[in-house]
């Protein structure tokens, strides 16, 4: 059972040597997470050689290894997790076990002092590293299975270091008692199990990582236009079935053109990014914001009629035409302010289509533009 669990995880190691390889490097950890089952595996071999190698290895050096596998793990959901690596007590504290271990191993031989130091230090390691997931949102099936684990693994071995103290030790690692027994599958599977949450998780981040890039604009950070049009069509679907009111607001920033000219296309850019920042705060929740086109921006609001969404464009055209802060690159680089026009278009009645919506929505803006731009128009 052990000698398989270690093959297996050795195979779990090469599933993440290759993951890391073609995973972007924006995902990290994967480096700790192959190196952790390849480490649990060492530590089988060296109990295994019970008998043949000196005690030292076997007990002492089996079980320090084992923890530093632990530790792997830990170490790798850090890095994944966003936080720094930091596991620089546990390998104090490894050290500490080991000294404890090595004394009753060859000073002093004890087995269920053996057992009970190194039982309550995984436990610990093991909660440390539940607590990591535990206070981060549990998104994805991924995350909930590896904290799952995590804290069965850290019961586990807290009630064998119970079991200890209450003096059943047993007699040694591979004593046939039930309890023995069901904590080494459960020390065997370790790292096959923790290895499959960790891909499952790199495989569920990899999937929200090129879900955002597939529906946001990499410039601004909002919608792109895939996306909004995916949103629109829906909520005008909705409103033509339910009757409900929903508008769209038509941006497009005045004499641009004059802001790359003078300025280079990079201060343009980032106005534009400024644009979208400016743009998100003042908008209802149900409200989306997209890239249209250039310096174009779309938005949406479902529930708002034509009389109402003027009102959110005017407070939008006021909230984009401030002058802008004074220590911003873009005041710095000499761009004053930056002003909008705004063309406003609701569903009309039941044959009411999107093309048409659109339509009416560019028509306006393009009057706003001809009447003086910095200003809101409805169709
Ligand atoms: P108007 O007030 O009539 O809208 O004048 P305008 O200069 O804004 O005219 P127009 O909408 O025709 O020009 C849009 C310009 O926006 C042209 C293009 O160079 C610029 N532009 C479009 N996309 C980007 C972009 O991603 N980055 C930068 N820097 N410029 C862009
Ligand atoms: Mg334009
Ligand atoms: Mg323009």
């Amino acid at each position: 059972m052990i000698v398989l669990a270690g093959i297996m995880g050795l195979l779990m190691a090469v599933v993440m040597f290759s993951m890391r390889r073609s995973y972007p490097k924006s995902i990290r950890g994967l480096r700790e997470w192959t190196i952790a089952p390849i480490t649990c595996c060492a530590s089988t071999v060296l109990f295994a050689l019970r008998g043949v190698l000196p005690d030292l290895i076997t007990i002492v050096i089996a079980n320090m290894v084992l923890l530093q596998g632990c530790v792997f793990y830990y170490a790798g959901s850090q890095l994944f997790l966003g936080h720094p690596r930091d596991t620089r007590w546990w390998s104090v504290s490894i050290v500490a076990v080991g000294i404890v271990l090595f004394w009753f191993s060859a000073i002093q031989p004890n087995y269920a002092v053996r057992l009970a130091v190194f039982t309550l230090a995984i436990a610990a390691l093991f909660a440390a590293h539940a607590r990591l997931y535990l206070r981060h949102p549990l998104l994805h099936f991924g995350m909930r299975l590896m904290t799952g684990l995590l804290v069965v693994q850290a019961l586990v071995a807290a009630l064998r270091f119970v079991s200890v103290v209450l003096g059943a030790a047993g007699v040694g690692l591979l004593e046939a008692s039930l309890f023995q027994s069901l904590y080494i599958v459960m020390y065997s599977l370790t790292a096959l199990m923790l290895s499959i949450a960790g891909v499952l998780m790199a495989t569920d981040r990899v999937r929200v990582e090129f879900e955002f890039l597939a529906t946001h604009d990499p410039l601004t950070g909002v919608l792109n236009r895939r996306a909004l049009f995916a949103f629109v069509e829906a909520e005008f679907a909705r409103s033509q079935h339910a009757g409900t009111p929903l508008s769209l607001l038509m941006l497009d920033a005045d004499h641009f053109k004059n802001i790359n000219d003078a300025f280079g296309h990079q201060a343009g850019d980032e106005v534009l990014r400024e644009m979208a920042q400016r743009l998100q705060s003042p908008l209802p929740a149900a409200a989306r914001l997209g890239r249209y086109g250039g310096e174009e921006f779309l938005v949406a609001l479902p529930g708002l009629s034509p009389e109402a969404a003027r009102v959110v464009a005017e407070r939008l055209r006021e909230v984009l035409a401030a002058p802008f802060d004074a220590s911003s690159l873009l005041a710095v680089a000499g761009i004053g302010r930056l002003t909008v026009s705004i063309g406003v278009a609701g569903v009309q009645g039941a044959t009411d289509t999107l093309d048409a919506m659109l339509a009416r929505a560019d028509a306006a803006l393009y009057r706003a533009k001809a009447q003086g731009r910095d200003r809101v128009e409805s169709a």
